[in-house]
C-alpha cells in the first residue's frame, strides 16, 4: 500500500468544445501523502474546484491519471467509481447540503444507509462526539448554527472512514469564530487520526491550518508553501492575483 492518498499525474480537463473551449486544469500533478492537510488557492476560476472533482472521481479528466488510495481511477466504469466514491472519499461544501427533514443523527447516518448498511448506534454517537455535537442528535439543520450545521456535514462525510476528505470552501459560509472550529477540528483530524485532507479555500487564515499550500493559476499549479503563516499566504495571493489580471 502507498503511503500517498491522492495521486494526479499531468492531468488535464476541457470544458466545452471548439471556440467555448475552456481547460479548467492544464497538465497537474499533485501527491498528497496520507495524512496530510492541504489547502489550494488560486484567484476565481483557476480551476480549484475541477481539481478537487477529479481527485475526488466526482468528475472525469481528459487527460493523465489520478490513482486515489492506491486505486486507478482512469478507465473505470461509473458504476465502479460511485462506488469507489462512496467507500473512499468524504466531501464537504460551503452550503452544508444538510437533509432539512432529518436531524443531525440520521443526516450523518445517510451515507450509511445509502450504502444500504445499518449504521451502529455507537458509531453514530462516536461521529457527534468527535465534531463535538453529542447533545445535538436530534436538532434538524434549522435548529442548529452554521457552524454546527457545517460540523454536521463534516461528520456525515467522515462516517464511511474516507480515504480523504475533500472541502470546497467549507468555511466560507463561517464567520471568523465558527470557521476556526471547524478548521480547528480539521487540523485535529489530521494531527490525531491521519486523516487526509484537502480544501479549497479563498482565506489566508484558513490555509493557515494547512501543513501546505498549493496556488494554482490558470488550470496549472504554480508553486507552493509548506506550514505558512496567514500573511505570508496573502502576500503570494496578492501577487498571483496581479499576475492572473
Ligand atoms: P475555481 O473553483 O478556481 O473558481 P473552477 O474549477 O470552478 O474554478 O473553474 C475553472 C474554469 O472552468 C473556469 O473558467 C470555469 O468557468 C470553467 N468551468 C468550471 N465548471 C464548468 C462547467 N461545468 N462547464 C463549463 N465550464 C466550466
Ligand atoms: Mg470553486
Amino acid at each position: 500500500m502507498s503511503n500517498d492518498a491522492v495521486v494526479l499525474t499531468s492531468v488535464t480537463k476541457t470544458y466545452g468544445t471548439g471556440d467555448r473551449a475552456v481547460r479548467a486544469l492544464d497538465g497537474v500533478s499533485l501527491t498528497l501523502p496520507t495524512g496530510s492537510f492541504t489547502a489550494v488557492m488560486g484567484p476565481s476560476g483557476s480551476g480549484k474546484s475541477t481539481l478537487l472533482q477529479v481527485a475526488a472521481g466526482l468528475d472525469r479528466p481528459d487527460g493523465g491519471s489520478v490513482v486515489l488510495g492506491g486505486t486507478e481511477l482512469t478507465g473505470r466504469s461509473e458504476k465502479e467509481l460511485t462506488l469507489l466514491r462512496r467507500d473512499r472519499i468524504g466531501f464537504v461544501f460551503q452550503q452544508f447540503n444538510l437533509m432539512p427533514m432529518l436531524s443531525a443523527e440520521q443526516n450523518i447516518a445517510l451515507p450509511l444507509r445509502l450504502a444500504g448498511r445499518k449504521p451502529a448506534r455507537g458509531a453514530l454517537r462516536e461521529a457527534l462526539e468527535r465534531v463535538g455535537l453529542a447533545g445535538r442528535a436530534h436538532h434538524r439543520p434549522t435548529e442548529m448554527s452554521g457552524g454546527q450545521q457545517q460540523r454536521v456535514a463534516l461528520a456525515r462525510a467522515l462516517i464511511t472512514r474516507p480515504d480523504v476528505l475533500f472541502g470546497d470552501e467549507p468555511t466560507g459560509a463561517l464567520d471568523s469564530t465558527t470557521g476556526r472550529e471547524v478548521l480547528t477540528l480539521l487540523r485535529g483530524l489530521a494531527d490525531d487520526g491521519g486523516q487526509t485532507i484537502v480544501m479549497v479555500t479563498h482565506d489566508p487564515q484558513a490555509a493557515s491550518f494547512a501543513d501546505r499550500v498549493v496556488f494554482l493559476v490558470d488550470g496549472g499549479i504554480t508553486g507552493e508553501l509548506a506550514r505558512p503563516s496567514a500573511p505570508e499566504i496573502a502576500a503570494r495571493m496578492t501577487e498571483l492575483e496581479e499576475i492572473s489580471c
